[in-house]
This record gives C-alpha cells, sequence and structure tokens, in this order.
C-alpha cells in the first residue's frame, strides 16, 4: 500500500465557547485537544487503515507528547516528529461564537513548529513515501516550504502522487512566500481538495465552476470541491457529481475537511469510484462535526462502515 506522507503544524487546541465578540465575557474552556490540520489529516489517514508518517516538530512538554502518543496509537509513524529541546509546542485558542463562527489565535510561528525542517528522519520517511499530501495553510514558514518542495520534487521523481488542500485564512496571504509556495504544489498535484470558494485564488476566472475546469485544464487530475453541510462535488474532465452531506447536528466544525479530504484520498489510492468516494468522504466529514475536539472526530474505517450502513437502512 502507498505510505502517504504529510509535512507541517502539530499544536494543542483549547475552545472558548463565548456567546459574544470578546474574551472578557464569561466563556467555556475546554481542551487541551490534539490538534493542528496536518496532524488531523495524517490522523484519519492512518485510522483508515493506510501506512503513513508526518513530518512536524513539538517541544518536550505535555502538549508535545500528548500529540505524539495520539499519533503512535492511531498508526502514524511518528517518527520524524522532531522533539526540541528549547522550544514549546504551538497552540490555538479558538472562540466558538453562537453563530457558528470561529476565530482563531495561533502561537505556531514562535513555536516548535518553526524548527520544522528537513532532519535525517525526515528525508528517510520521504524516501519511503508514494504519495505526499501537502495542507497549503502550512507554508508559512521557510523550513516548511524547503522541506514539502524537496518531498514534492522527491515523490514525483519516482512515480508517486500529490494531493493538496489550500485550507487557507486571508491574514495568512501576506506571508511573502506563500502564493509562489501555493502556485508550485498546484502545478504538481494530482488531487486537489479546495473548499468553498478557496478554488478562485487558483484561477483568474471568477465562478466557481469555470476555476476548477481551468484548474484541470492545466493538468491537475482531479478536484474534489468541499461545500460544507452542502455536500461535496467531484471533476476529473470525464465526471463531473455531487454528492450531499449527511445530515448530521453540528458541534464542532474544525477537523472536518480534513477527516473529510483525508478519507477521499484513502480511497482515490485504493482506486474506489468518485461517487462511492464522495459519499464515504462524506461520511468522515459528518462524524467529524458531530464531536467536541478537532483530532476527536476522526473515524476508523469500521466506524465509518458502521456510520453508512446506519444512513442505509434510516
Ligand atoms: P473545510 O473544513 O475544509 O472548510 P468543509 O467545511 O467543506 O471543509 O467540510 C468538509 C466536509 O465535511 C463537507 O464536504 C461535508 O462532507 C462534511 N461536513 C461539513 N460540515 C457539515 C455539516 N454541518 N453536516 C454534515 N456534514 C458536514
Amino acid at each position: 500500500m502507498t505510505k502517504v506522507v504529510t509535512i507541517g503544524e502539530i499544536v494543542v487546541e483549547i475552545m472558548a465557547v463565548a456567546p459574544g465578540n470578546g474574551f472578557r465575557e464569561a466563556i467555556e474552556l475546554v481542551g487541551p485537544y490534539p490538534s493542528g490540520a496536518p496532524a488531523i489529516f495524517i490522523d484519519q489517514i492512518a485510522k483508515q487503515g493506510q501506512p503513513c508518517a508526518m513530518v512536524s516538530c513539538v517541544g518536550n512538554d505535555d502538549f508535545g507528547w500528548l500529540n505524539i502518543e495520539r499519533l503512535r496509537q492511531d498508526g502514524v509513524d511518528v517518527s520524524a516528529i522532531r522533539v526540541h529541546e528549547d522550544a514549546v509546542t504551538g497552540s490555538a485558542f479558538v472562540r466558538y461564537r453562537t453563530d457558528g463562527q470561529r476565530d482563531f489565535v495561533f502561537n505556531i510561528k514562535h513555536s516548535a513548529n518553526g524548527h520544522i525542517g528537513l532532519t535525517d528522519e525526515a528525508r528517510a520517511v520521504i524516501a519511503s513515501a508514494g504519495h505526499l499530501h501537502v495542507m497549503g495553510s502550512s507554508l508559512v514558514s521557510p523550513g516548511i516550504i524547503e522541506a514539502v518542495l524537496f518531498a514534492l520534487e522527491q515523490v514525483k521523481a519516482r512515480g508517486g502522487s500529490v494531493s493538496f488542500d489550500p485550507n487557507i485564512r486571508k491574514e495568512m496571504l501576506d506571508f511573502a512566500g506563500l502564493r509562489a509556495a501555493l502556485d508550485t504544489v498546484l502545478a504538481q498535484t494530482d488531487l486537489f481538495m479546495p473548499s468553498g470558494a478557496e478554488v478562485l485564488l487558483f484561477s483568474q476566472e471568477t465562478s466557481e465552476d469555470a476555476a476548477a475546469k481551468d484548474i484541470l485544464a492545466r493538468g491537475v487530475r482531479a478536484i474534489v470541491l468541499k461545500q460544507g453541510a452542502a455536500g461535496a462535488r467531484y471533476l476529473d474532465g470525464e465526471q463531473d457529481l455531487f454528492v450531499p452531506a449527511f445530515v448530521v447536528e453540528e458541534i464542532d466544525p474544525t477537523g472536518a475537511g480534513d477527516a473529510f479530504g483525508a478519507t477521499f484520498l484513502a480511497g482515490w489510492l485504493a482506486g474506489l469510484d468518485a461517487e462511492t468516494n464522495l459519499r464515504r468522504a462524506n461520511g468522515a466529514g459528518a462524524l467529524a462535526v458531530g464531536r467536541k475536539g478537532p483530532m476527536e472526530g476522526t473515524s476508523t474505517r469500521a466506524e465509518l462502515d458502521a456510520f453508512l450502513a446506519q444512513q442505509v437502512s434510516a
């Protein structure tokens, strides 16, 4: 089976449920939870039974070990997650407003994540990878960009494949190296999985439909457009199909796109037809939104199969 590698940040997340716009009012705090978009993604890849590894860095502290142990228990090769003695594990403080909006306060740049780079262990897992998954939101440090571009070249040179989820928040576009890195990654991407209007960041076209078709014409093999509670669309030049999401109560949307994308990728690598695969990925997204905590909503193949079987009989 193809080994999947991803490179990027690990954080703990503390959630604040705040009714208004400020942190000064009464809030409920929960966490810390293991988190970081690429970490959630790779956790779901492992739970889907796909061999995988992550290149990252944490501090030698409880937050770091909480993450490493979770990923290890779930089946991720953690040999390239560096434990840095002089840096602390990154953190994210996420405020959930009652209208469903989320505000993020990140401590990533000045955390151990700033030390992610091409260690010997990173080179070793990249050498064993048949597929690279790139999270665009991770491309905000020179060390990560260098490691991702190196992995891109290595994996492609040996006939491997690349998937790419931009996962971009507006404020990130200020990072000087990001735009060029995103474009370089897209030019090498086989499976592109943006959410909502993100696809418009990668084309001169003004509609999502035209932008997706333009990107396919530029050589990307398949595109999955994640559309939140609506569902998801798949296009590959021959097929163009939409599968609606499952109707579930949304408890915590953080991580849904990662659980969805990892499940779709595992199915894509296994040669699953697009419609079945979209349904499975929608199922993983539904399970993820139904649980509090970003990585808490990842699901094994058995859990996902049980959920999907229930939907048929319901
Ligand atoms: P991202 O987190 O990357 O922005 P989305 O919000 O589009 O991604 O969610 C990814 C997938 O998770 C969706 O395509 C859908 O399958 C599922 N999903 C997201 N929100 C819900 C919801 N409220 N109810 C059911 N499924 C959902």
